[in-house]
Protein backbone atom coordinates (compact mmCIF):
# COMPACT_ATOMS: atom_id res chain seq x y z
CA UNK A 1 0.00 0.00 0.00
CA UNK A 2 2.89 2.53 1.13
CA UNK A 3 3.90 2.87 -3.05
CA UNK A 4 0.24 4.23 -3.91
CA UNK A 5 0.14 7.62 -4.54
CA UNK A 6 -2.93 9.64 -4.53
CA UNK A 7 -2.74 13.19 -6.49
CA UNK A 8 -5.75 15.30 -5.39
CA UNK A 9 -6.94 18.05 -7.87
CA UNK A 10 -9.03 21.05 -6.81
CA UNK A 11 -10.74 22.56 -9.75
CA UNK A 12 -11.82 26.03 -9.10
CA UNK A 13 -8.87 26.34 -6.50
CA UNK A 14 -9.17 30.16 -6.80
CA UNK A 15 -12.59 30.23 -5.47
CA UNK A 16 -13.91 30.51 -2.62
CA UNK A 17 -14.99 26.73 -0.92
CA UNK A 18 -11.77 25.92 -2.10
CA UNK A 19 -9.64 28.65 -0.38
CA UNK A 20 -12.21 27.87 2.84
CA UNK A 21 -13.11 24.22 3.19
CA UNK A 22 -11.53 21.77 1.23
CA UNK A 23 -7.43 23.27 1.26
CA UNK A 24 -7.80 23.63 4.98
CA UNK A 25 -9.56 20.51 5.29
CA UNK A 26 -6.51 18.64 3.72
CA UNK A 27 -4.26 20.45 6.01
CA UNK A 28 -6.40 18.89 8.55
CA UNK A 29 -6.38 15.10 7.16
CA UNK A 30 -2.51 15.38 6.64
CA UNK A 31 -2.00 16.89 10.08
CA UNK A 32 -3.45 13.93 11.86
CA UNK A 33 -1.88 11.39 9.41
CA UNK A 34 -4.82 10.45 7.45
CA UNK A 35 -3.19 11.20 4.49
CA UNK A 36 -1.75 8.42 2.06
CA UNK A 37 1.55 8.65 2.80
CA UNK A 38 2.62 9.80 -0.83
CA UNK A 39 0.11 12.35 -1.56
CA UNK A 40 0.46 15.72 -3.94
CA UNK A 41 -2.32 18.38 -3.87
CA UNK A 42 -2.84 20.56 -7.09
CA UNK A 43 -4.61 23.33 -7.66
CA UNK A 44 -6.25 23.70 -11.22
CA UNK A 45 -7.85 27.25 -12.37
CA UNK A 46 -7.86 29.72 -14.94
CA UNK A 47 -6.53 32.52 -12.77
CA UNK A 48 -2.60 33.20 -13.63
CA UNK A 49 -0.84 31.84 -10.34
CA UNK A 50 2.76 30.21 -9.63
CA UNK A 51 3.02 27.21 -6.69
CA UNK A 52 4.30 29.77 -4.42
CA UNK A 53 1.18 32.10 -5.20
CA UNK A 54 -1.07 29.29 -4.12
CA UNK A 55 0.53 28.31 -1.80
CA UNK A 56 0.77 32.18 0.20
CA UNK A 57 -3.05 31.91 0.08
CA UNK A 58 -3.65 28.88 1.42
CA UNK A 59 -1.49 29.05 3.81
CA UNK A 60 -3.48 32.44 5.29
CA UNK A 61 -6.67 29.54 5.72
CA UNK A 62 -4.56 26.92 7.25
CA UNK A 63 -5.18 26.63 11.27
CA UNK A 64 -4.42 23.88 13.59
CA UNK A 65 -7.04 22.38 16.26
CA UNK A 66 -6.94 24.47 19.51
CA UNK A 67 -5.54 20.97 21.32
CA UNK A 68 -2.91 20.12 19.18
CA UNK A 69 -0.57 22.85 18.69
CA UNK A 70 2.97 21.56 18.74
CA UNK A 71 4.56 21.22 15.44
CA UNK A 72 1.89 23.07 13.73
CA UNK A 73 4.16 25.61 11.32
CA UNK A 74 6.48 22.90 10.85
CA UNK A 75 3.59 20.86 9.58
CA UNK A 76 2.12 23.29 7.51
CA UNK A 77 5.23 24.05 5.77
CA UNK A 78 5.51 20.28 4.88
CA UNK A 79 1.98 20.47 3.48
CA UNK A 80 2.38 23.39 1.69
CA UNK A 81 5.70 21.87 -0.41
CA UNK A 82 3.58 19.28 -1.66
CA UNK A 83 1.19 22.07 -3.13
CA UNK A 84 1.38 23.03 -6.59
CA UNK A 85 -0.67 24.87 -9.18
CA UNK A 86 -1.56 24.60 -12.94
CA UNK A 87 -3.88 26.84 -14.56
CA UNK A 88 -5.91 26.13 -17.30
CA UNK A 89 -8.83 26.18 -18.89
CA UNK A 90 -11.73 23.83 -18.00
CA UNK A 91 -12.68 22.94 -21.43
CA UNK A 92 -8.96 22.24 -22.80
CA UNK A 93 -7.63 18.63 -22.66
CA UNK A 94 -4.62 19.79 -23.87
CA UNK A 95 -4.17 21.56 -20.49
CA UNK A 96 -5.35 18.65 -18.64
CA UNK A 97 -2.56 16.65 -20.37
CA UNK A 98 -0.54 18.70 -18.92
CA UNK A 99 -1.52 18.31 -15.79
CA UNK A 100 -1.25 14.72 -16.64
CA UNK A 101 2.63 15.17 -17.10
CA UNK A 102 2.93 16.86 -13.69
CA UNK A 103 1.00 14.07 -12.24
CA UNK A 104 3.41 11.82 -13.73
CA UNK A 105 5.88 13.29 -12.41
CA UNK A 106 5.15 13.56 -8.74
CA UNK A 107 3.77 9.63 -8.80
CA UNK A 108 7.21 8.37 -10.44
CA UNK A 109 5.81 5.36 -11.96
CA UNK A 110 4.17 4.52 -8.73
CA UNK A 111 0.54 3.25 -8.24
CA UNK A 112 -1.42 6.35 -9.35
CA UNK A 113 -4.78 7.00 -8.05
CA UNK A 114 -6.09 10.92 -8.92
CA UNK A 115 -9.00 12.63 -7.45
CA UNK A 116 -10.88 15.87 -8.95
CA UNK A 117 -12.84 18.08 -6.39
CA UNK A 118 -14.87 19.96 -8.91
CA UNK A 119 -15.24 23.35 -6.98
CA UNK A 120 -16.59 25.32 -9.92
CA UNK A 121 -20.04 26.41 -10.89
CA UNK A 122 -22.30 24.09 -11.91
CA UNK A 123 -21.98 24.68 -15.98
CA UNK A 124 -18.72 23.43 -16.02
CA UNK A 125 -18.99 20.74 -14.66
CA UNK A 126 -19.56 18.29 -17.50
CA UNK A 127 -16.50 20.42 -19.20
CA UNK A 128 -14.30 19.91 -16.36
CA UNK A 129 -14.86 15.92 -16.04
CA UNK A 130 -14.79 15.24 -20.17
CA UNK A 131 -11.19 17.16 -20.02
CA UNK A 132 -9.74 15.31 -16.79
CA UNK A 133 -11.32 12.05 -17.63
CA UNK A 134 -10.31 11.39 -21.07
CA UNK A 135 -6.24 13.32 -20.29
CA UNK A 136 -5.68 12.77 -17.32
CA UNK A 137 -7.18 9.78 -15.75
CA UNK A 138 -5.02 7.16 -13.75
CA UNK A 139 -3.14 4.59 -16.00
CA UNK A 140 -3.40 2.06 -13.27
CA UNK A 141 -5.41 3.35 -10.10
CA UNK A 142 -8.45 4.75 -9.27
CA UNK A 143 -9.89 8.29 -10.44
CA UNK A 144 -12.72 9.49 -8.65
CA UNK A 145 -14.79 12.90 -8.93
CA UNK A 146 -16.08 14.98 -5.93
CA UNK A 147 -19.30 16.92 -7.02
CA UNK A 148 -20.03 20.11 -5.33
CA UNK A 149 -24.03 21.00 -5.18
CA UNK A 150 -26.48 22.28 -7.05
CA UNK A 151 -26.95 18.87 -8.71
CA UNK A 152 -29.13 21.33 -11.16
CA UNK A 153 -32.22 22.50 -10.38
CA UNK A 154 -35.31 20.27 -10.68
CA UNK A 155 -35.96 16.48 -11.78
CA UNK A 156 -34.99 17.27 -15.83
CA UNK A 157 -31.80 19.28 -15.47
CA UNK A 158 -29.97 16.74 -12.84
CA UNK A 159 -31.21 13.85 -15.20
CA UNK A 160 -29.57 15.67 -17.60
CA UNK A 161 -26.45 16.07 -15.35
CA UNK A 162 -26.48 12.95 -14.43
CA UNK A 163 -26.28 11.75 -17.80
CA UNK A 164 -23.58 13.78 -19.49
CA UNK A 165 -21.44 12.62 -16.46
CA UNK A 166 -21.89 9.25 -17.21
CA UNK A 167 -20.76 9.91 -20.50
CA UNK A 168 -17.69 9.54 -19.23
CA UNK A 169 -17.72 8.36 -15.66
CA UNK A 170 -19.50 5.13 -14.27
CA UNK A 171 -21.49 5.86 -11.08
CA UNK A 172 -18.62 4.49 -8.93
CA UNK A 173 -16.89 7.32 -10.07
CA UNK A 174 -18.65 10.37 -9.03
CA UNK A 175 -18.85 11.19 -5.15
CA UNK A 176 -22.17 13.70 -4.99
CA UNK A 177 -21.07 15.71 -1.70
CA UNK A 178 -23.34 16.70 0.93
CA UNK A 179 -21.76 18.29 3.51
CA UNK A 180 -24.67 17.86 5.81
CA UNK A 181 -24.04 14.10 6.26
CA UNK A 182 -19.90 14.81 6.96
CA UNK A 183 -21.39 16.52 10.19
CA UNK A 184 -20.78 15.04 13.32
CA UNK A 185 -24.43 14.68 14.80
CA UNK A 186 -26.06 13.47 11.25
CA UNK A 187 -22.90 10.67 11.31
CA UNK A 188 -24.73 10.26 15.03
CA UNK A 189 -28.21 10.10 14.33
CA UNK A 190 -27.58 5.98 13.08
CA UNK A 191 -25.81 5.29 16.24
CA UNK A 192 -28.10 7.16 18.36
CA UNK A 193 -30.92 5.15 16.59
CA UNK A 194 -29.15 1.75 16.19
CA UNK A 195 -27.11 1.10 19.06
CA UNK A 196 -29.28 2.30 22.11
CA UNK A 197 -32.25 0.12 22.93
CA UNK A 198 -33.88 3.22 23.97
CA UNK A 199 -34.79 4.45 20.85
CA UNK A 200 -35.33 2.40 17.97
CA UNK A 201 -38.65 0.97 19.48
CA UNK A 202 -39.71 4.27 19.54
CA UNK A 203 -38.84 5.11 15.99
CA UNK A 204 -42.55 5.09 14.41
CA UNK A 205 -45.70 6.24 14.18
CA UNK A 206 -47.02 4.57 17.34
CA UNK A 207 -44.38 6.68 19.52
CA UNK A 208 -43.63 10.09 17.61
CA UNK A 209 -46.14 12.37 16.84
CA UNK A 210 -43.83 14.84 14.29
CA UNK A 211 -40.51 15.10 13.14
CA UNK A 212 -38.98 19.03 12.78
CA UNK A 213 -35.75 19.59 10.84
CA UNK A 214 -34.77 23.14 11.02
CA UNK A 215 -32.12 25.33 9.60
CA UNK A 216 -32.00 28.84 10.19
CA UNK A 217 -29.10 31.88 9.11
CA UNK A 218 -29.18 35.00 10.69
CA UNK A 219 -27.23 36.95 7.93
CA UNK A 220 -28.42 37.70 4.60
CA UNK A 221 -27.33 37.26 1.18
CA UNK A 222 -25.02 39.95 1.94
CA UNK A 223 -23.74 40.89 -1.80
CA UNK A 224 -23.92 36.95 -3.13
CA UNK A 225 -27.47 36.77 -3.97
CA UNK A 226 -26.73 36.28 -7.87
CA UNK A 227 -26.19 32.50 -7.09
CA UNK A 228 -28.99 32.13 -4.55
CA UNK A 229 -31.66 34.28 -6.37
CA UNK A 230 -31.99 31.10 -9.15
CA UNK A 231 -31.78 28.42 -6.74
CA UNK A 232 -33.61 29.65 -3.73
CA UNK A 233 -34.25 28.19 -0.15
CA UNK A 234 -35.84 25.31 -0.94
CA UNK A 235 -32.95 24.03 -3.16
CA UNK A 236 -30.19 25.17 -1.46
CA UNK A 237 -30.89 23.91 1.66
CA UNK A 238 -34.37 21.60 2.18
CA UNK A 239 -33.86 19.40 -1.03
CA UNK A 240 -30.65 18.23 -0.32
CA UNK A 241 -29.34 19.19 3.62
CA UNK A 242 -32.22 18.66 5.09
CA UNK A 243 -33.88 16.15 3.15
CA UNK A 244 -31.06 13.98 3.46
CA UNK A 245 -31.21 14.23 7.36
CA UNK A 246 -34.68 13.06 7.17
CA UNK A 247 -34.07 9.86 5.09
CA UNK A 248 -31.40 9.00 7.55
CA UNK A 249 -33.63 9.72 10.23
CA UNK A 250 -36.78 7.55 8.59
CA UNK A 251 -34.93 4.94 6.71
CA UNK A 252 -35.90 1.26 8.10
CA UNK A 253 -32.59 -0.56 9.39
CA UNK A 254 -30.08 -1.36 6.75
CA UNK A 255 -28.60 -4.86 6.30
CA UNK A 256 -25.23 -3.78 6.85
CA UNK A 257 -23.13 -0.55 7.68
CA UNK A 258 -21.89 -0.82 4.04
CA UNK A 259 -22.33 2.33 1.60
CA UNK A 260 -24.70 0.69 -0.37
CA UNK A 261 -26.96 -0.93 1.80
CA UNK A 262 -27.54 2.68 3.80
CA UNK A 263 -28.21 4.42 0.14
CA UNK A 264 -30.55 1.81 -0.73
CA UNK A 265 -32.59 2.34 2.52
CA UNK A 266 -32.49 5.74 2.23
CA UNK A 267 -33.82 5.71 -1.79
CA UNK A 268 -36.69 3.29 -0.26
CA UNK A 269 -37.86 6.16 2.11
CA UNK A 270 -37.37 9.10 -0.24
CA UNK A 271 -39.80 7.25 -2.78
CA UNK A 272 -42.56 6.52 -0.41
CA UNK A 273 -42.49 10.05 0.56
CA UNK A 274 -45.51 12.37 -0.95
CA UNK A 275 -44.77 14.73 -3.28
CA UNK A 276 -44.97 18.26 -2.16
CA UNK A 277 -48.02 20.57 -3.11
CA UNK A 278 -48.46 24.06 -2.73
CA UNK A 279 -50.90 23.76 0.04
CA UNK A 280 -47.96 21.78 1.83
CA UNK A 281 -45.72 24.78 1.92
CA UNK A 282 -45.12 28.73 2.80
CA UNK A 283 -42.61 30.48 1.20
CA UNK A 284 -41.09 34.16 2.97
CA UNK A 285 -38.75 36.83 1.85
CA UNK A 286 -36.71 38.68 4.67
CA UNK A 287 -37.67 42.99 4.23
CA UNK A 288 -35.12 45.70 5.38
CA UNK A 289 -35.77 46.12 9.01
CA UNK A 290 -34.14 48.92 11.23
CA UNK A 291 -33.69 47.46 15.06
CA UNK A 292 -31.63 49.34 17.82
CA UNK A 293 -30.64 52.28 15.82
CA UNK A 294 -29.07 49.48 12.95
CA UNK A 295 -30.57 49.20 9.60
CA UNK A 296 -31.01 45.72 8.35
CA UNK A 297 -31.27 45.24 3.97
CA UNK A 298 -33.62 43.60 2.37
CA UNK A 299 -33.46 40.43 0.07
CA UNK A 300 -33.73 43.45 -2.49
CA UNK A 301 -31.57 45.43 -1.81
CA UNK A 302 -28.86 42.98 -2.38
CA UNK A 303 -27.41 44.93 -5.54
CA UNK A 304 -26.76 40.66 -7.39
CA UNK A 305 -30.50 40.20 -6.87
CA UNK A 306 -32.84 40.98 -9.66
CA UNK A 307 -35.50 43.89 -8.67
CA UNK A 308 -38.66 42.66 -7.98
CA UNK A 309 -37.29 38.99 -7.31
CA UNK A 310 -39.79 36.28 -5.92
CA UNK A 311 -37.43 33.98 -4.63
CA UNK A 312 -38.02 33.19 -1.26
CA UNK A 313 -35.29 32.83 1.22
CA UNK A 314 -37.63 31.39 3.59
CA UNK A 315 -39.59 28.04 3.38
CA UNK A 316 -41.74 26.12 6.24
CA UNK A 317 -42.99 22.43 4.38
CA UNK A 318 -44.74 19.28 5.68
CA UNK A 319 -43.83 16.12 4.27
CA UNK A 320 -45.54 12.75 5.01
CA UNK A 321 -43.98 9.51 4.63
CA UNK A 322 -46.56 6.79 3.28
CA UNK A 323 -45.45 3.52 4.08
CA UNK A 324 -45.86 1.68 7.62
CA UNK A 325 -43.51 2.73 10.00
CA UNK A 326 -44.28 6.17 9.24
CA UNK A 327 -48.00 6.67 7.98
CA UNK A 328 -49.49 10.15 9.18
CA UNK A 329 -46.35 11.92 11.14
CA UNK A 330 -45.67 14.93 9.98
CA UNK A 331 -42.09 16.01 9.09
CA UNK A 332 -42.14 19.67 9.36
CA UNK A 333 -39.28 21.42 7.81
CA UNK A 334 -38.05 25.39 7.84
CA UNK A 335 -35.07 26.25 6.47
CA UNK A 336 -34.58 30.42 6.51
CA UNK A 337 -31.72 33.28 5.96
CA UNK A 338 -31.87 36.42 7.53
CA UNK A 339 -33.69 35.24 10.81
CA UNK A 340 -33.26 35.90 14.49
CA UNK A 341 -30.74 32.53 15.09
CA UNK A 342 -28.37 30.87 13.33
CA UNK A 343 -28.61 26.89 13.72
CA UNK A 344 -29.80 23.38 12.35
CA UNK A 345 -31.78 21.08 14.32
CA UNK A 346 -33.59 17.72 14.44
CA UNK A 347 -36.73 17.59 16.95
CA UNK A 348 -38.37 14.87 17.80
CA UNK A 349 -41.64 15.17 19.30
CA UNK A 350 -42.84 12.29 21.00
CA UNK A 351 -47.05 11.18 22.11
CA UNK A 352 -48.93 11.70 25.01
CA UNK A 353 -48.80 9.36 27.66
CA UNK A 354 -51.52 7.32 27.42
CA UNK A 355 -53.83 7.78 30.53
CA UNK A 356 -51.24 9.71 32.23
CA UNK A 357 -52.12 9.31 36.36
CA UNK A 358 -50.38 12.84 36.99
CA UNK A 359 -52.55 14.73 34.39
CA UNK A 360 -55.75 13.20 36.15
CA UNK A 361 -54.52 13.07 40.14
CA UNK A 362 -53.39 16.82 39.45
CA UNK A 363 -54.60 18.21 35.97
CA UNK A 364 -51.11 19.44 35.64
CA UNK A 365 -50.90 20.73 32.05
CA UNK A 366 -48.94 17.63 30.54
CA UNK A 367 -50.35 18.21 27.18
CA UNK A 368 -47.66 20.70 26.05
CA UNK A 369 -44.99 18.34 28.12
CA UNK A 370 -44.74 15.55 25.93
CA UNK A 371 -41.31 14.27 25.30
CA UNK A 372 -38.71 15.65 23.01
CA UNK A 373 -35.41 14.17 21.69
CA UNK A 374 -33.46 17.81 20.28
CA UNK A 375 -30.45 17.02 18.31
CA UNK A 376 -28.29 20.41 17.79
CA UNK A 377 -26.58 20.10 14.82
CA UNK A 378 -24.60 22.97 14.41
CA UNK A 379 -23.56 25.44 16.02
CA UNK A 380 -23.57 23.91 19.75
CA UNK A 381 -23.47 20.34 19.34
CA UNK A 382 -25.87 18.79 21.90
CA UNK A 383 -28.11 16.10 21.94
CA UNK A 384 -31.51 16.60 24.81
CA UNK A 385 -34.46 14.29 26.09
CA UNK A 386 -36.98 16.82 27.54
CA UNK A 387 -38.66 14.55 30.26
CA UNK A 388 -41.46 15.41 33.00
CA UNK A 389 -39.92 15.62 36.25
CA UNK A 390 -40.74 15.87 39.81
CA UNK A 391 -39.59 19.39 41.32
CA UNK A 392 -38.23 18.22 44.51
CA UNK A 393 -40.12 19.49 47.68
CA UNK A 394 -43.21 17.94 49.82
CA UNK A 395 -45.78 19.28 47.12
CA UNK A 396 -46.25 17.05 43.40
CA UNK A 397 -44.95 19.53 41.20
CA UNK A 398 -44.17 18.03 38.02
CA UNK A 399 -41.96 20.11 35.54
CA UNK A 400 -40.44 19.87 32.18
CA UNK A 401 -36.61 19.43 32.23
CA UNK A 402 -33.83 18.07 29.80
CA UNK A 403 -31.03 15.28 30.04
CA UNK A 404 -28.20 17.10 28.26
CA UNK A 405 -25.32 15.24 26.51
CA UNK A 406 -23.47 18.77 25.58
CA UNK A 407 -20.72 17.83 23.47
CA UNK A 408 -18.53 20.92 24.43
CA UNK A 409 -18.57 19.32 28.03
CA UNK A 410 -18.64 15.97 27.43
CA UNK A 411 -15.96 15.55 24.55
CA UNK A 412 -13.43 18.96 24.95
CA UNK A 413 -12.02 18.60 21.82
CA UNK A 414 -12.07 20.52 18.46
CA UNK A 415 -15.04 18.83 16.41
CA UNK A 416 -13.34 18.07 12.71
CA UNK A 417 -15.39 19.94 9.61
CA UNK A 418 -17.53 18.05 7.37
CA UNK A 419 -15.56 18.31 4.68
CA UNK A 420 -12.17 16.42 6.71
CA UNK A 421 -14.65 13.37 6.78
CA UNK A 422 -16.40 13.26 3.54
CA UNK A 423 -12.84 13.93 1.65
CA UNK A 424 -11.24 11.25 3.86
CA UNK A 425 -14.30 8.86 2.75
CA UNK A 426 -13.28 9.96 -1.24
CA UNK A 427 -10.11 8.72 -0.80
CA UNK A 428 -10.88 5.74 1.02
CA UNK A 429 -13.58 4.77 -1.51
CA UNK A 430 -16.20 5.26 0.87
CA UNK A 431 -19.64 6.19 -0.58
CA UNK A 432 -22.02 5.59 2.25
CA UNK A 433 -22.12 9.58 2.93
CA UNK A 434 -22.30 10.53 -0.82
CA UNK A 435 -25.29 10.57 -2.70
CA UNK A 436 -26.11 8.03 -5.12
CA UNK A 437 -27.88 9.23 -8.71
CA UNK A 438 -31.46 7.27 -7.67
CA UNK A 439 -31.32 8.79 -4.31
CA UNK A 440 -31.02 12.43 -6.25
CA UNK A 441 -33.74 11.59 -8.72
CA UNK A 442 -35.81 10.45 -5.92
CA UNK A 443 -35.26 13.87 -4.04
CA UNK A 444 -35.90 15.60 -6.82
CA UNK A 445 -39.18 13.80 -7.82
CA UNK A 446 -39.96 14.91 -4.24
CA UNK A 447 -39.66 18.88 -4.92
CA UNK A 448 -39.77 18.93 -8.29
CA UNK A 449 -43.64 20.12 -9.07
CA UNK A 450 -43.78 22.65 -6.45
CA UNK A 451 -40.56 24.48 -7.64
CA UNK A 452 -42.30 24.98 -10.72
CA UNK A 453 -45.80 25.42 -9.19
CA UNK A 454 -44.34 28.27 -7.35
CA UNK A 455 -42.76 29.56 -10.82
CA UNK A 456 -45.39 29.39 -13.14
CA UNK A 457 -48.38 30.76 -10.61
CA UNK A 458 -45.04 33.69 -9.61
CA UNK A 459 -46.18 32.74 -6.24
CA UNK A 460 -45.81 35.80 -3.61
CA UNK A 461 -43.12 35.16 -0.26
CA UNK A 462 -44.21 36.49 2.59
CA UNK A 463 -42.19 39.25 4.21
CA UNK A 464 -40.87 38.74 7.07
CA UNK A 465 -38.44 41.54 8.95
CA UNK A 466 -34.71 40.99 8.58
CA UNK A 467 -33.85 39.43 12.00
CA UNK A 468 -37.38 38.21 12.87
CA UNK A 469 -38.74 34.18 13.50
CA UNK A 470 -39.61 34.29 9.69
CA UNK A 471 -43.33 34.51 8.45
CA UNK A 472 -46.21 33.89 10.32
CA UNK A 473 -47.42 31.61 8.03
CA UNK A 474 -44.89 28.68 9.07
CA UNK A 475 -47.28 28.45 12.71
CA UNK A 476 -50.00 28.12 10.49
CA UNK A 477 -48.68 25.51 8.60
CA UNK A 478 -47.54 23.97 11.88
CA UNK A 479 -50.87 24.21 13.33
CA UNK A 480 -52.80 22.29 10.70
CA UNK A 481 -51.34 19.41 11.89
CA UNK A 482 -51.35 20.77 15.62
CA UNK A 483 -47.83 20.86 15.80
CA UNK A 484 -46.06 23.39 17.56
CA UNK A 485 -42.50 24.59 16.20
CA UNK A 486 -39.90 24.32 18.91
CA UNK A 487 -37.37 26.68 19.19
CA UNK A 488 -33.29 26.58 20.46
CA UNK A 489 -34.05 28.73 23.27
CA UNK A 490 -37.01 25.98 24.40
CA UNK A 491 -33.95 23.25 24.65
CA UNK A 492 -32.15 25.37 27.68
P1 LIG B 1 -16.64 30.49 -6.99
O1 LIG B 1 -15.66 31.13 -6.06
O2 LIG B 1 -17.69 31.36 -7.60
O3 LIG B 1 -15.91 29.76 -8.20
C1 LIG B 1 -14.78 28.92 -8.06
C2 LIG B 1 -13.81 29.20 -9.21
O4 LIG B 1 -14.42 28.84 -10.43
C3 LIG B 1 -13.46 30.67 -9.34
O5 LIG B 1 -12.36 31.00 -8.54
C4 LIG B 1 -13.15 30.79 -10.81
O6 LIG B 1 -11.79 30.44 -11.03
C5 LIG B 1 -14.02 29.74 -11.46
N1 LIG B 1 -15.23 30.36 -12.02
C6 LIG B 1 -16.13 31.15 -11.42
N2 LIG B 1 -17.12 31.50 -12.26
C7 LIG B 1 -16.84 30.93 -13.44
C8 LIG B 1 -17.48 30.91 -14.71
N3 LIG B 1 -18.64 31.55 -14.91
N4 LIG B 1 -16.92 30.22 -15.70
C9 LIG B 1 -15.78 29.55 -15.49
N5 LIG B 1 -15.12 29.53 -14.31
C10 LIG B 1 -15.64 30.21 -13.30
O7 LIG B 1 -17.38 29.29 -6.28
P2 LIG B 1 -17.22 28.72 -4.80
O8 LIG B 1 -17.99 29.56 -3.87
O9 LIG B 1 -15.78 28.46 -4.52
O10 LIG B 1 -18.02 27.34 -4.92
C11 LIG B 1 -17.62 26.27 -5.77
C12 LIG B 1 -18.75 25.30 -5.95
O11 LIG B 1 -19.17 24.82 -4.69
C13 LIG B 1 -20.00 25.88 -6.59
O12 LIG B 1 -20.60 24.92 -7.40
C14 LIG B 1 -20.89 26.21 -5.40
O13 LIG B 1 -22.25 26.16 -5.76
C15 LIG B 1 -20.54 25.09 -4.46
N6 LIG B 1 -20.69 25.40 -3.05
C16 LIG B 1 -20.05 26.48 -2.49
C17 LIG B 1 -20.14 26.72 -1.12
C18 LIG B 1 -19.42 27.88 -0.48
O14 LIG B 1 -19.43 27.96 0.75
N7 LIG B 1 -18.78 28.78 -1.20
C19 LIG B 1 -20.90 25.87 -0.32
C20 LIG B 1 -21.52 24.76 -0.92
C21 LIG B 1 -21.39 24.54 -2.27
P3 LIG B 1 -10.89 31.01 -12.24
O15 LIG B 1 -11.51 32.28 -12.72
O16 LIG B 1 -9.53 31.18 -11.66
O17 LIG B 1 -10.93 29.93 -13.25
Amino acid sequence: LAENTVSITVVGASGDLAKKKIFPALFALYYEDYLPQHFTVFGYARSKLTDEELRHTISTTLTCRVDKRENCSDKMEQFLRRCFYHSGQYGSEVDFCELDNKFKEKEDGKLANRLFYLSIPPNIFVDVVRGASRSASSPNGWTRFIVEKPFGRDSESSSELTRCLKMYLIEEQIFRIDHYLGKELVENLSVLRFANLVFEPLWSRNYIRNVQLIFSEDFGTEGRGGYFDHYGIIRDIMQNHLLQILALFAMETPVSLDGEDIRNEKVKVLRSMRVLKLDDVVVGQYKGHTKGGKSFPAYTDDPTVPKGSLTPTFAAASLFIDNARWDGVPFLMKAGKALHRRGAEIRVQFRHVPGNLYKRKFGTDLDKATNELVILVQPNEAIYLKINNKVPGLSMRLDSSNLNLLYSERYPREIPDAYERLLLDAIEGERRLFIRSDELDAAWAIFSPLLRELEEKKVVPELYPYGSRGPVGAHYLAAKYNVRWGDLSDSS
